[in-house]
């Protein structure tokens, strides 16, 4: 990714008159997805004109999110947002490595935006197979060490759990471990957090219903954080 091609400016005709906050961020992409629920979109389909004109003037996303590469998971769609208004990074299993790192600090330290979202997905088949352990061949296992730890943490914190609970506990603490992943690997993210100039929450979509159940800010992030 060149830091040259168009991706700094803004869109003339929908530019706000201040950027929103991480809350406002937030909030727009909370908005968006009962929109998505009540099928009352604003945006239910692909518009050329604004494709024209964000190639043209650039993208200005209010909020980067890491997301599952499921075919059911898209996120424009999932938030009602258009071209040029989410930075959206997808990768099996949402999970938070070099590449993924550098493309959230893309998406805060040059296009700015005030917001990231961590985002998993029930039913995920990356989370599932590291929970059944799996036999995979090729790069797979590399991917499954990722996830392992989730697992690991889903089993010792609840070990009554069995098949789709478990799954469900791992999906969700695979994506705090993403956002652990950030903090680690990115002190200048890590020191944002801190400092209130930049929001990092955990999200996970129900794939049947469409629904984005907000897990809001880590729960260990002013340790994760604090020695920065
Ligand atoms: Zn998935």
């Amino acid at each position: 990714m060149s830091l040259a091609f168009p991706g700094t400016s803004s869109l003339a005709a929908d530019k706000p008159a201040t950027a929103p906050t991480a809350d406002e961020a937030l909030t727009q992409l909370k908005e968006g997805n009962s929109r998505y629920l009540r099928g009352v979109q604003k945006y239910p389909k692909i518009d050329p004109v604004r494709r024209s004109r964000t190639a043209d003037e650039g993208q200005k996303p209010i909020a980067t999110v890491l997301g599952c590469a499921d075919a059911r998971v898209p996120v424009e769609t999932a938030f009602d947002k258009a071209f040029g208004e989410v930075f959206v990074i997808r990768v099996a299993g949402n999970v938070c490595q070099m590449a993924e790192l550098a493309s959230i600090e893309y998406g805060v330290n040059y296009l700015k935006t005030p917001l990231v979202v961590i985002l998993g997905h029930t039913q995920c088949g990356a989370v599932a197979a590291a929970v059944s352990e799996a036999s995979l061949s090729g790069s797979l296992p590399k991917l499954m060490d990722e996830i392992r730890p989730a697992v690991q943490k889903a089993r010792q914190a609840n070990p009554e759990l069995s098949g789709d609970q478990l799954t469900n506990e791992a999906i969700k603490q695979n994506v705090w471990k993403s956002i652990e992943d950030v903090f680690a690997g990115s002190p200048i993210i890590a020191r944002a957090c801190k400092e209130h100039k930049v929001k990092i929450v955990g999200a996970i979509r129900d794939i049947k219903t469409g629904k984005i159940s907000w897990l809001g800010e880590h729960p260990d992030q002013t340790r994760l954080t604090g020695t920065r």
